[in-house]
């Protein structure tokens, strides 16, 4: 039996599609979402089309900006020699809320994981080694998380740099194992930062 209408049954669908909502969640979001003042759900849905269309990869680094070039890549007193390889946008966030690390980034958006069908050509790898290439750079720090993905990758890319005589380093395992690099704190990860070793 259909307890709600198509209309509500099509948002809790939407919903339930996003990462880490469940089914209750979706159900609870959607009468949340109904019962907000018609103003409120249009700003949510206007913000939500505006990033949409506003939002692209930073030319340079990929991570997630509304500009060509990023805030860090276009910030001269940043450090271009050192490239840390990040999976995703919210690790980039996390280490830099730490505000000690002065050099740039590459976010790879994504890692390795042949269980997964994602291999070296679905993530920017071919756009890092593009950037090493193209400009002087001294040091690769790989952070990508400790997961068996983030492993994989790592060593990835650790093989296809080390020919090119840049140096390779790969942060600290004080990282806990698969633990998003997002939820851990700032002292770990300055931590591992600091620790890190060549590859
Ligand atoms: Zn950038």
């Amino acid at each position: 039996m259909d307890l709600y209408s198509g209309y509500i049954n099509k948002l809790i669908e939407e919903l339930g599609s996003l990462p880490g909502i469940g089914s209750k969640s979706a159900q609870r979001l959607a009468f949340h979402l109904i019962n907000l003042p018609g103003p409120k759900v249009e700003r949510l849905a206007k913000a939500i089309l505006d990033a949409k269309e506003n939002v692209r990869y930073c030319k340079e680094c990929f991570t997630l900006t509304d500009q060509d070039i990023c805030p860090v890549c276009a910030n001269e007193k940043r450090d271009h020699s050192t490239i840390m390889v990040v999976e995703n946008t919210r690790d980039l966030a996390a280490y830099e809320k730490t505000g000690k690390y002065q050099g740039v980034y590459h976010v790879l958006h994504g890692a390795i994981s042949p269980m997964l069908g994602i291999g070296p050509h679905d993530i920017k790898l071919k756009e890092l080694m593009q950037r090493l290439e193209q400009s002087r750079v001294e040091e690769v720090i790989i952070a990508t998380n400790s997961s068996l993905e983030g492993e994989t990758t790592a060593m990835y890319i650790s093989k296809l740099i080390k020919p090119t005589g840049v140096k390779v380093t790969r942060i600290a395992s004080g990282v806990p194992v698969g633990g998003d690099l997002e939820y851990i704190d700032e002292v770990t990860l300055l931590r591992a930062l600091e620790g890190r070793t060549e590859l």
